[in-house]
């Protein structure tokens, strides 16, 4: 077996990434863009130890689910991984995952997992866009590459982005103002960044270095190119690296701060903190984890990782105490001025890394009835799952993960803890990618 080699293979199952997976001999082989029942015509592109990787040639027999992409940019564009099947079969690939994911890391054979929760729209639902800005243009990053494909749309993100790009690329052009270009470390626009809420669009152009010129001509442009622009900032990252914003950010034009509900709490946004991408499902996702926490009114609810304070905000009234947890500082502004601007009184903050200020709150006499977890992609640290399950008062976890493996790592730590998994409710958040949220109830033992 090597790479070039041509075969016709039967897809069995699917990687957590979305990749279809056959077998030459009982050697794994992963092909983008296959589904499970389909046979194929494959070229080798690539041959490990481990497994191989097949590029797509032929569907010799396409599954049912097989439909059209409605996405022109799909086969080429990285973001997205299932243009190719229908929204039925991307919901069972994604709670197969879940599934996969607690029986193998977490050793949960028998487990139930409902089924996934659809997303009412499954293009056109983030309110959230990054384009990298190239020497080559502006668009989208090809499939684990660096290399760019020019677009000024995506079919998963909001139509104002096109407008807004087409503003930003004419005035590079007029001005000649250059691109950041990775390889020489030079040049000046790196990504266009835009979130879309009740109050508009912000515009964020980050930039390779503090001077940006022709400022007020941007800014005319942007303001003028017909969608509602609430604010436009600038954000300096400097230098070689992946992440996507600096520390720094200057407002141009209007407000650096976003303005967005959920159900009736108004949430301020701020450009470095986070916020659920997908509006409508968030609402679900949150109805969940309040309907698991069947607040009776008197509890302490910990909010950890608690972001701009959206979770225990959307609690609050139903609850005794709120206190959130989050380690980002401009977050945790944004998560008090919430608090007083929904008039919510009996909510706390503190900022710091949850495994950290876990034991703060708890020698200061705090009695935590309930605990929300809702870590980034990495999960919770050890530490606080340990501090948690040392609670006496503690009775019940929610546990909100946008990562089945490692959602499953630490639902096993927790049940050697004492908190058995009770509910658990995939959510689909993201349609398109293979990415899965999912909400668990779990409970003392
Ligand atoms: N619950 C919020 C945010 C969830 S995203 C919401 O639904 O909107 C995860 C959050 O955890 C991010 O805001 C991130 O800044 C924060 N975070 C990451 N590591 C952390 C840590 N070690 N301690 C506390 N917060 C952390």
């Amino acid at each position: 077996m090597q790479k070039n080699d041509i075969y016709e293979i039967e897809i069995t199952g699917m990687t957590d990434e979305g990749d279809g997976v056959g077998r030459i001999n009982g050697f794994a082989v992963f092909v983008p863009y296959t589904i499970i029942g389909e046979t194929v015509r494959i070229i080798l592109i690539k041959v490990l130890k481990n497994y191989a990787v097949g590029k797509l040639i032929e569907v010799i027999i396409p599954s049912k689910s097989r439909t059209k992409s409605a996405c022109a940019d799909f086969y080429k564009c990285g973001g997205c991984k299932l243009w190719h099947m229908s929204y039925e079969e991307e919901l069972l690939f994604k709670k197969k995952k879940v599934s996969d994911c607690l029986k193998r890391i977490g050793g949960f054979d028998n487990i139930n997992i409902d089924d996934v929760v659809p997303s009412s729209k499954i293009s056109r639902y983030r309110n959230k866009s990054q384009f990298p800005v190239t020497p080559e243009g502006i668009g989208m990053y090809a499939v684990h590459s660096h290399r760019l494909i020019e677009m000024n749309d995506c079919l998963i993100s909001s139509e104002v982005n096109k407008p807004i790009l087409e503003s930003v690329n004419y005035w590079m052009k007029k001005f000649g103002i250059e691109a950041y270009d990775e390889l020489s470390d030079s040049g000046l626009i790196r990504n266009i960044y835009t979130r879309t809420g009740k109050s508009g669009t912000l515009v964020c152009i980050v930039t390779n270095g503090q001077t940006l010129p022709r400022k007020k001509e941007l800014i005319d442009e942007i303001i003028n190119c017909g969608t509602t622009i609430c604010g436009i900032v600038q954000n300096i990252n400097i230098g070689k690296t992946n992440v996507l914003l600096g520390k720094e950010t200057k407002t141009l034009y209007g407000n650096a701060e976003l303005t967005d509900n959920i159900s009736d709490i108004e949430f301020s946004i701020s450009p470095l903190s986070f916020y659920q991408i997908n509006k409508p499902q968030t609402e679900k996702l949150y109805s969940l984890a309040r309907e698991y926490a069947d607040l009776k009114g008197h509890e302490t609810v910990l909010d950890m990782y608690c972001g701009i304070g959206t979770i225990g905000q959307f609690m609050a009234r139903s609850a005794g105490k709120i206190i959130g947890v989050e380690v980002v500082p401009q977050a945790i502004e944004d998560a008090k001025d919430n608090a007083k601007h929904n008039g919510i009184e009996n909510a706390e903050y503190y900022c710091g890394k949850a495994e950290s200020i876990i034991k703060q709150i708890v020698n200061r006499g705090a009695k935590p009835d309930i605990a929300i977890l809702d870590p980034p992609r990495k999960g919770c640290d050890k530490k606080l799952l340990d501090v948690l399950s040392d609670i006496k008062s503690l009775n019940k976890i929610i546990y909100i993960s946008c990562k089945p493996s490692t959602l499953a790592r630490d639902l096993k730590y927790l049940n050697d803890k004492g908190f058995a998994p009770q509910k658990i409710t995939p959510v689909d958040m993201f349609p398109r990618t293979p990415h899965i949220e999912t909400v668990v109830l779990l409970n003392r033992k």
